[in-house]
């Protein structure tokens, strides 16, 4: 037996970064706790971090590549094989299949868990150019596109996205959010239930608007139970009575905004009388929230996935930031701040730039419109099943689990069926990957090194941290199986190793040609050498530290942050809280914030519709909305015993009224009907959904034919997708309705 030692590593489970300390014994994880020194978390772990080795040590996890040789239904169809064997049936099967049909008859979707991992997402781009095609989906469109579109029209970036300042704040509003169950998102923030206590014992007060009482709005001085999906038609009625009276106080940013006098006029139809019936909130309530967040000495807006995943969803997002401003709490402590991630590009001299568009080009069959280079992963299952040129033939995910994650999944796994080859590089063979033909494991988290690229630019302080991998690998690194794949599709003869050392090479020569770099006009050959990190996505993530806004330079800057530095950090680096960055930071054409640019324009036009169509003012009939629970992160725990064990968590809450209308029981199954499907699910009855409201978690729906998550589907739940509608999306963003889906609900019949 050998000595207990201690590794330190972030927690690469959900958004909040938390700091874990692993005790390994004899090569095995015998205790994970809440690293106390973390800078970021100090100490908070939630039950999903405790567990994270189960991960790693699940025997249901691939380890080895699985080719089928079957129908997807059938679990025996699979063989196990070697990576040579699995890449060679690969370059069999799949590259005749694009020499044939084309490049664009291929698409990638990348899933939720990629975003986690620094080295998908800087590989993600090398498997979308060795495809060769524009048929780029992500989880992002059934998640939070809305935010990225609003940003971009707001900003003129779609990764400039504002953060509520949690730990300065004197007034959070928090709509559509439960981060005592999700511990927070588009807002990394670790410990988020300590931070909203400390907000309080600090005198400051809480709106949750939700349509349930979540254990969040447990917490809050005011919680407003809103219709579902009505969140934008709140915002703008609160938008109109800032602007009317006190009017518009832009802070710092008065003559940093364009279309501020277009405003009023634009938002004068959404009037607290106009909007409150619609959504469920008299306008009395509406008019005092309004005045109570106009006169706070700071005031944060936060909307999360309830004002994202619903019809007007960029119009939400766009008036969270709107709120803000108008009231001087953007760009201003305690208010909605942007962060300044220490791997991002330092701040701009002067703010300016190109601007940004969606609808570059439109999706074949659907005509979607493009954002941020994807198409809504609505369209996948029309662009597999409809015949013509560029159809969708071959498919390569990474990670994820559309068939579970997506709207009308059940329409999407038939698509998958037809598909001629799919590849998929994922740990488990589940619901979504039993139709791959190939399945090709990375590594476990404990398998490889660990930087939040995505989550440390939504920080709600400036930090940083660096894990190096804990266990050595079995087998080939994740970018390692995306450059040898890479390699496959493009017929280049190059070895993965080849690949990489030029991706590496090309991301030190784009370095070295921008003219405000700290290494500008240096020699590549100068700097690779000078790389610290094991593999080339730490390389890349070394070389972006270092030239980032608390880097060394290689040598400018003494004492900057590098990845060495980090690893001498082992708790991480704390920054500082969050600092003004506007209006450097802008990158629209004008250098300006741009209010009212025509896409929004237009959308308030639609939204305005609504105070007339019935759909939206009647307020009879359920509407479905989700949930989420601590002890689940969409699809992707579920096999993990430690936390799908006890009271099944996958069930239909509906309100005490709405219940005995229906003559449900509390624990019997009821049928859910909506337009485009039906389930049977256990019935919970509770006041905590408002009435006219019932909620079914996401995620859940295991056990299919020919998938292999045994522990999952022994706690199968049902799919809440097969209710959602491939036909309800925003349209600005192209992102799904999930929320505020109408549903009917009926007792089951006994035979
Ligand atoms: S809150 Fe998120 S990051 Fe923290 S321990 Fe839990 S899953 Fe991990």
């Amino acid at each position: 037996m050998t000595d207990d030692l201690s590794h330190f590593r972030t927690c690469p489970l959900c958004e909040a970064t938390c700091g874990l300390e692993l005790t390994v014994r004899d090569d095995a994880v015998v205790r994970i706790r809440g690293d106390r020194d973390d800078v970021f978390s100090k100490g908070f772990i939630c039950p999903k971090g405790s567990v994270l080795h189960r991960l790693h040590e699940d025997p249901d996890r691939l380890r080895k590549p699985q080719i089928r040789r079957g129908d997807p239904d059938d679990g025996d169809a699979w063989d196990e094989v070697e990576w040579d064997e699995a890449f060679a049936h690969i370059e069999d099967r799949l590259v005749p299949l694009l020499e044939t049909h084309g490049s664009t008859s291929g698409a990638l979707y990348l899933g939720n868990p990629g975003v986690h991992n620094h080295a998908a997402l800087v590989t993600a781009p090398l498997l979308m150019h060795a495809l060769g095609t524009r048929s780029l989906y992500t989880a992002s469109t059934v998640d939070q596109m809305p935010k990225h579109v609003s940003s971009g029209f707001l900003f003129g970036s779609p990764n400039t996205i504002p953060v509520p300042d949690i730990d300065r704040t004197d007034f959070l509003v928090m709509l559509g959010a439960n981060p005592l169950e999700s511990n927070g998102s588009l807002a990394t923030a670790p410990d988020f239930p300590g931070r909203l206590a400390a907000l309080k014992e600090r005198g400051g007060r809480l709106v949750v608007v939700d349509p349930m009482r979540t254990k969040t709005a447990d917490l809050a001085d005011q919680h407003l139970a809103i219709r579902p999906g009505t969140d934008a038609h709140l915002l703008l009625a609160l938008l109109h009575v800032v602007l009317t009276d006190p009017g518009p106080d832009l802070g710092h940013l008065d003559g940093h905004v364009s279309g501020i006098d277009e405003l009023s006029a634009a938002v004068a139809p959404f009037s607290p009388e106009a909007m409150g019936p619609l959504c469920g909130i008299d306008a009395g309530t509406i008019r005092g929230l309004a005045a109570d967040i106009a006169t706070a000495r700071s005031a944060a807006v936060y909307g999360r996935i309830g004002t994202h995943t619903v019809p007007f969803g960029t119009l939400a997002s766009w008036a969270v930031d709107v709120l803000a401003l108008v009231t001087g709490n953007l760009d201003s402590p305690g208010g909605n701040m942007f962060p300044l991630p220490a791997h991002g590009a330092p701040e701009s001299a002067a703010p300016g730039g190109r601007g940004w568009v969606t609808g570059r080009w439109h999706s074949r069959v659907d005509g979607y419109p493009e954002v941020k280079s994807e198409f809504p992963v609505v369209a996948l299952a029309d662009e597999i099943t409809t015949p013509g040129d560029d159809r969708t033939r071959v498919l390569v995910t990474v990670g994820g689990n559309p068939a579970r994650s997506t709207p009308n999944s059940e329409r999407l796994e038939a698509a998958l069926a037809e598909l001629d080859f799919m590849v998929s590089i994922d740990l488990y063979r589940n619901e979504t990957t039993r139709f791959a033909d190939v399945i090709l494991p990375p590594p476990s988290p404990l398998e490889r090194s660990h930087y939040d690229a995505a989550f440390y630019g939504l920080a709600v302080r400036n930090v940083a941290n660096f894990s190096d991998t804990l266990f050595d690998v079995d087998g080939p690194s994740e970018e390692q199986i995306v450059a040898r794949l890479a390699s496959v599709l493009t017929a280049s003869g190059a070895s993965a190793a080849e690949t990489l050392a030029f991706v590496l090479e090309m991301e030190v020569a784009k370095e070295v040609a921008r003219a405000t770099s700290p290494i500008a006009g240096r020699e590549p050959a100068e700097i690779l050498p000078l790389l610290s990190g094991e593999t080339v996505p730490d390389k890349i993530i070394d070389l972006r530290l270092r030239v980032g806004p608390y880097g060394d330079g290689f040598g400018a800057h003494p004492g900057g942050v590098s990845i060495a530095a980090l690893r001498r950090a082992e708790h991480g680096i704390d920054f500082g809280p969050l600092a003004p960055r506007l209006p450097n930071a802008l990158r629209t054409a004008s250098g300006t914030v741009e209010l009212l640019v025509d896409p929004i324009v237009a959308d308030l036009g639609r939204l305005e519709a609504t105070l007339t169509e019935p759909e939206w003012t009647r307020s009879d009939g359920l509407r479905l909305i989700g949930r989420r629970t601590l002890r689940s992160n969409n699809s992707w725990m579920h096999n993990v015993r430690q936390l799908v064990k006890g009271k099944p968590r996958c069930t239909l809450q509906i309100h005490p009224d709405d219940a005995a209308r229906r003559d449900l029981t509390d624990g019997a199954d009821a049928v859910v009907t909506s337009r485009v499907g039906h389930l049977t699910a256990a019935v919970e009855i509770t006041d905590r959904v408002a009435r006219g409201v019932v909620s079914l978690p996401h995620g859940w729906g295991h056990g299919a034919p020919g998938s292999a998550m045994p522990v999952a589907a022994a706690h199968a739940g049902v799919n809440a997708n097969t209710l959602t509608d491939h036909t309800a999306i925003d349209p600005l963003s192209g992102n799904a309705v999930l929320n505020g889906v109408p549903v009917e609900v009926a007792a089951l019949a006994m035979s």
